[in-house]
């Protein structure tokens, strides 16, 4: 491998003033900073859009759609084939767990994982052949 060298001064294409990339971007980074980065950036997406405004619309109806969705929970159900209804309905009991994991410490949750683990085993040896 090639010693790192001291990646080279550069002109920020936005502002026009001498910088030195990052040393992880010394070979990619266009702008000074963050700035200019968002500038350059809008720039872009402002010619996409004019580029071909239909699709640019499809693009910001899909956004909004999907933000929607996230926030009612809505949409189309996940495909759940190939999952038997039983563990398909213990998927749904630790995503529901996972959902007050946050609040939970680490050892709480793997408690609660474990009886959760537990009673399906304890389900699975009670109705044989489910
Ligand atoms: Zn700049």
């Amino acid at each position: 491998m090639k010693p790192k060298r001291e990646p080279r001064p550069r002109r920020c294409c936005e502002c026009r003033r001498w910088y030195r990339p990052g040393p992880s971007a010394a070979k990619a980074q266009k702008t000074c900073g963050k700035r200019c980065r968002l500038r350059r950036r809008a720039k872009h997406e402002a010619a996409r859009r004019e580029a071909d405004l239909p699709a640019a619309r499809r693009r910001e109806r899909a956004r909004k759609r999907r933000q929607r969705e996230r926030q009612t929970g809505a949409g189309p159900p996940m495909s759940r084939a190939g999952l038997s209804a039983q563990s398909s309905a213990a998927i749904e009991e630790i995503v529901e767990k996972l959902g007050h994991a946050q609040r939970m410490s680490r050892a709480g949750l793997r408690r609660q994982l474990r009886r959760l683990a537990l009673g399906e085993l304890a389900r699975g040896a009670a109705e044989p052949g489910a």
